[in-house]
């Protein structure tokens, strides 16, 4: 950890050198890169090695060669960058990295002093803190969409115009009909015509469709995994679950997520009958706090059911019209549209992954994390499933509370003991 923090020191020393910031991010990131190659953490499942590899390969692959990416966020149609196999870089993942070297203060007080407002989430602020002291290099182009994040819109047309990236953002309707879905793929046909000419280069129906359908087996594995974890004791850790983000999200339909889910759901039906209790977590997961890690890094008492995000859309797509399954899938995200439908979605996934408790995380900054969180404590009250809703940030350390989460914590996973 000492290590970590000294490195990240220097990270944030150097934040007014550019150049030299950004190389020791890469250093760092490669160095980690090596480490988990070359010194698997047996402890852990082979399949969760093997995220780990994959993942720090995703995020060096857009630093290295930024002529070949796109900035973007989670809920992004990535079938699109991957059809024109080009590396997105999200902003949840960039800025979860910077918190994971230990310098997303720098970040976040630097896009603080340029007048950015504290109460934006702090994803958004290391990210914009990245990109306007220049340590982020420039992509060729940014992509993303109204839906679920109330931040997006105004970061990426703020980093953007600051930067003269060109950028896309689709406006992503709430209600699922003909019409919207049409709408949203005129969008995307948009987008390719975009990506086309930025990229000079032609795009290939035939490839999306393989993408799609890559996808669509990638699903078979997940919802096979998701059906064992409601049984067996599976070993997680916080921050795997968040590396989890990249394979749901923006690098499905890879081949390396492919393999990943392949592994997972091959290797938990190995383990054995879970016997202590099952906890699911709705939003994102601050994967660095103490409290959290002692009672969810590979527990056997209390295993981490993965969070919501992770679960948020899973139906078949219809690969022979691949612009419509996208529209439908990011139209019918369970974070998009009524609040309902994610409370719907949640109460379906506890109930196949049998949850014996649900964990609100809300964000510092965050509207979408927090707002709901009455309305699904009534709901899982109505269902009789413990509920507990906590404060704190995902990335910025300087938001944790110890103390408070520990009683917080303690206290309720008194209440789920006592219950059962
Ligand atoms: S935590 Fe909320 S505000 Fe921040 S990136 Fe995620 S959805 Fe957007």
């Amino acid at each position: 950890m000492d290590i970590i923090k000294n490195y990240g020191k220097l990270i944030k020393k150097n934040i007014s050198n550019p150049s030299k910031a950004l190389n020791l991010v890469k250093l760092g990131l490669s160095i980690e890169n090596i480490r988990v190659n070359k010194f698997k953490d047996k402890s852990l499942p082979k399949s969760f090695q093997y995220l780990n590899k994959i993942c720090l390969k995703f995020v060096l692959d857009p630093l290295k060669n930024p002529q070949k990416s796109c900035w973007t966020n989670l809920f992004s149609p990535c079938e699109l960058f991957h059809s024109f196999n080009i590396n997105p870089l999200s902003i949840e993942a960039m800025s979860s990295f910077f918190s994971g070297l230990m310098c997303e203060d720098a970040f976040i007080n630097y896009a603080e002093k340029l007048g950015i407002n504290d109460t934006l989430c702090s994803y958004h602020k290391a990210f914009i803190g990245a990109v306007q002291s220049k340590i982020l290099p420039l992509p060729k182009l940014a992509i993303t969409t109204t839906s679920i994040c109330d931040a997006n819109t105004n970061t990426f047309k703020y980093i953007c115009n600051n930067t003269n990236v060109p950028y896309y953002i689709i406006d992503v309707p709430y209600e699922h009909n003909k019409e919207s879905e049409a709408y949203v793929s005129s969008q995307l046909k948009e987008v390719i015509v975009f990506m086309e000419d930025i990229f000079q280069k032609k795009f290939d129906l035939n490839n999306l469709k393989q993408i799609i359908k890559k996808e669509n087996e990638t699903n078979k594995y997940r919802k096979e995994y998701m059906k064992y974890l409601g049984i067996n004791f599976f070993p997680t850790t916080l921050t795997l679950e968040m590396y989890m983000l990249f394979t749901s999200h923006i690098f499905m339909g890879k081949e390396e997520t492919y393999i990943f889910y392949k592994m997972l759901s091959d290797e938990i039906k190995h383990y054995p009958y879970r016997e202590g209790k099952g906890i699911f977590w709705v939003h994102l997961i601050p994967f660095y706090h103490p409290i959290l890690k002692e009672y969810f890094n590979s527990n056997k008492d209390y295993q981490l059911l993965g969070c919501d995000l992770n679960y948020d859309y899973m139906d078949h797509m219809d690969y022979n019209n691949p612009l419509e399954a996208i529209s439908k899938k990011i139209i019918l995200n369970h974070g998009n549209g009524p609040y309902e439908r994610k409370i719907a979605s949640i109460l379906n996934i506890s109930n196949i992954l049998n949850a014996d408790a649900v964990i609100n995380f809300c964000h510092w900054g965050c509207r979408q994390s927090s707002g709901g969180s009455m309305l699904l404590k009534e709901r899982l009250k109505n269902e009789n499933i413990p509920y507990l809703s906590i404060d704190g940030d995902g990335i910025d350390r300087r938001n944790s509370h110890v103390g408070q989460m520990k009683t917080r914590l303690e206290a309720f996973l008194e209440i789920v003991n006592n219950k059962y």
